[in-house]
């Protein structure tokens, strides 16, 4: 089984310059749609909330700003760009109440139509094209020229041309330059959180808390912990970027790949494995799903009480003092970016 791919010529870039745009949200991914779709010659408004902060970084950029409902209303394209835990409400109240037959609706994840958290009716388009990648990088590669690969899934298909106008607005944010893989809702949702869970978020971050304390309540300096198993964590992820496992195991010392594949076995086990799955089956159910809506109904009590102990944590406090000692670094803190 393999994906079916796409690429500038496999898209029509009329389809979606034919249309009025709406851009719910102006952060990582909805900033750079926004301006990328622009550039290629798109009408386009950003939908946000009143008093946001962003409504100047957006005007400045030559954007007309609305709020999301009046551009909703506006549009026959949105694209919801909003944290997934609010494009439920913010579904209901802005986007459903303007919704006109042969509209599109577009996501860039799939997790609240997989869900049901937003149920279209069955005469608008629905869609997903989404950035395989950071926004600020969508942007970046599109001013460049190029562009960074999308996923593309259609949900519901009421016109006829929704996978047409699809790669029609990946066109336009310059997706189809690097090539766009058709895939599902289901597949994409599923995928996504589980990568977010086992590895990418969840399985590093908890690595690298318990190697580091591992090291330093052995005796070690928490400056060569965080050195170690943290800051190098970079230089390796670079590689396997680049060239995959076999160029990582290359570059890196005999010693160093000897010991990956003697001890690495042992540090992901069997039941590393029956966890996985574990995981897996609790996102296919959408027990996860529901997990997190039920918290983020409450307020996310646990997400800022976890949010609390890592800005405690030595790891925190030892890298921020390190991160000060290397100015080639453009070092980040949440409140950097607020
Ligand atoms: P973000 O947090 O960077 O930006 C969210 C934007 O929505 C901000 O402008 C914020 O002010 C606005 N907003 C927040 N709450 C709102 C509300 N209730 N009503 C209206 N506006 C509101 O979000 P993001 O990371 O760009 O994610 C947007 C979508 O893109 C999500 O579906 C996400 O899964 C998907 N996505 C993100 C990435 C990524 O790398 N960040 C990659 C691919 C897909
Ligand atoms: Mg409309």
């Amino acid at each position: 089984m393999s994906a079916t791919m796409y690429y500038e010529a496999d898209a029509n870039p009329m389809l979606v310059n034919q249309r009025k745009v709406a851009v719910l949200g102006f952060g990582s991914q909805g900033h750079a749609h926004a301006l990328n779709l622009k550039e290629s010659g798109v009408d386009v408004a950003v939908g946000l909330r009143p008093g946001s902060h962003r409504e100047s970084t957006a005007s400045d950029a030559g954007l007309t700003v609305m709020t999301p409902a009046a551009a909703a209303a506006w549009a026959n394209l949105t694209m919801v760009l909003v944290p997934d835990q609010f494009q439920g409400s913010l579904y209901h109240e802005a986007i459903a109440p303007t919704l006109q037959d042969g509209d599109a609706l577009f996501f860039a994840h799939g997790f609240n139509i997989h869900y049901g958290y937003v149920t279209p009716p069955d005469s608008i388009d629905v869609a997903m094209v989404a950035p395989k990648g950071p926004g600020h990088l969508v942007r970046r590669q599109y001013q460049a020229g190029s562009g960074v690969p999308a996923l593309v899934a259609i949900h519901q298909d009421a016109t006829g041309s929704a996978k047409d106008l699809a790669l029609s607005y990946a066109h336009g944010i310059g997706a189809t330059r690097a090539g766009v893989i058709e895939t599902t809702f289901k597949a994409e949702t599923e995928t996504d959180l589980f990568g977010e869970q086992v590895i990418l978020c969840g399985g590093v971050d908890e690595m690298i808390r318990a190697a580091f304390e591992t090291l330093t309540e052995a005796g070690y300096e928490p400056e060569m912990a965080y050195f170690e198993v943290l800051h190098e964590l970079k230089l390796i992820v670079d590689l396997l970027f680049e060239g995959g496992l076999s160029w990582m195991r290359y570059s890196v010392s005999d010693t160093a790949e000897y010991g990956d594949v003697s001890r690495g076995p042992r540090i992901v086990t069997e039941q590393t494995r029956a966890t996985m799955r574990e995981i897996l089956g609790e996102i296919q159910s959408g027990a996860f799903a529901k997990e997190w809506m039920a918290e983020v109904a409450a307020g996310t009590p646990n997400l800022l009480a976890a949010r609390r102990a890592v800005a405690d944590h030595d790891i925190e406090k030892v890298g921020s003092g390190l991160r000060d000692m290397m100015p080639f670094l453009v070092a980040k803190t949440p409140e950097d970016d607020q």
